[in-house]
C-alpha cells in the first residue's frame, strides 16, 4: 500500500505505550515522549487517566495466574497512567528494545527500564509486544476517533526503505 499523497510506502504498524503510575510520579512523561519523538515515530494518540481495575484485568488477562498480578493491578490502577499510541516501521520490535528487559535488573543501560528503574515491580513503562497483542491493546484503551491520521513533514525521511 502506498500514501496518496507521498507515493511512498504506507507505514501503519502501531504499538500501545504507557508511562505507568510511578514514571508519571517520577515526572518521566516528558523525557520517555522524547525518546520516541526522536527515534522518528510518529505520536498518534495520547491520553492520562487513572485506569480502573476492570480496563486494567482486561490489558492483563494473560498475567491472571501469576502469584504478582493482584499486586500488579493494583500497582497500575495507583494513580494516573499516560498512554500513547505510537506509529511507524517495526514500530512494536523496536519500542521493546527501547524500553528494555522487563526486570530492570537486567535491562541495558540506555533502554527506558535500565535508564529509570530497578525493581520489576516499578518499571515506569509498558510497551506491546506483539502486532497482535498491540492491536488489542489499542482497541482495549482507545476509541477510533481518539486516534489521528495525519501526514508528517518527514514523512520521506521516516519512510525510506
Ligand atoms: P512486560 O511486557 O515487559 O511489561 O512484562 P510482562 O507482560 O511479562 O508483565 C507485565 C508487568 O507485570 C511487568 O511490566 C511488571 O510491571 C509486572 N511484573 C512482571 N513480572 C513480575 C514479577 O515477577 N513481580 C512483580 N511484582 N511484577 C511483575
Ligand atoms: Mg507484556
Amino acid at each position: 500500500l502506498r500514501s496518496k499523497s507521498t507515493g511512498l510506502p504506507d507505514v501503519k504498524e502501531r504499538t500501545l505505550i504507557a508511562v505507568k503510575p510511578d514514571g508519571v510520579q517520577r515526572r518521566f512523561i516528558g523525557q520517555i515522549i522524547q525518546r520516541f519523538e526522536q527515534r522518528g515515530f510518529k505520536l498518534v494518540g495520547l491520553k492520562m487517566l487513572q485506569a480502573s481495575e476492570d480496563l486494567l484485568s482486561q490489558h492483563y488477562s494473560e498475567l491472571r495466574t501469576k502469584p504478582f498480578y493482584p499486586r500488579l493491578l493494583k500497582y497500575m490502577s495507583s494513580g494516573p497512567v499516560v498512554v500513547m499510541v505510537w506509529e511507524g516501521h517495526k514500530v512494536v520490535q523496536t519500542s521493546r528494545t527501547m524500553v528494555g528487559h522487563t526486570n530492570p535488573a537486567e535491562a541495558l543501560a540506555g533502554t527506558i527500564r535500565g535508564d529509570f528503574s530497578f525493581h520489576v515491580s516499578r518499571n515506569v513503562i509498558h510497551a506491546s509486544d506483539s502486532e497482535e497483542g498491540a492491536q488489542r491493546e489499542i482497541q482495549l484503551w482507545f476509541k477510533g476517533r481518539e486516534l489521528l491520521n495525519w501526514d508528517c513533514c518527514d514523512q520521506s525521511l521516516t519512510l525510506a526503505v
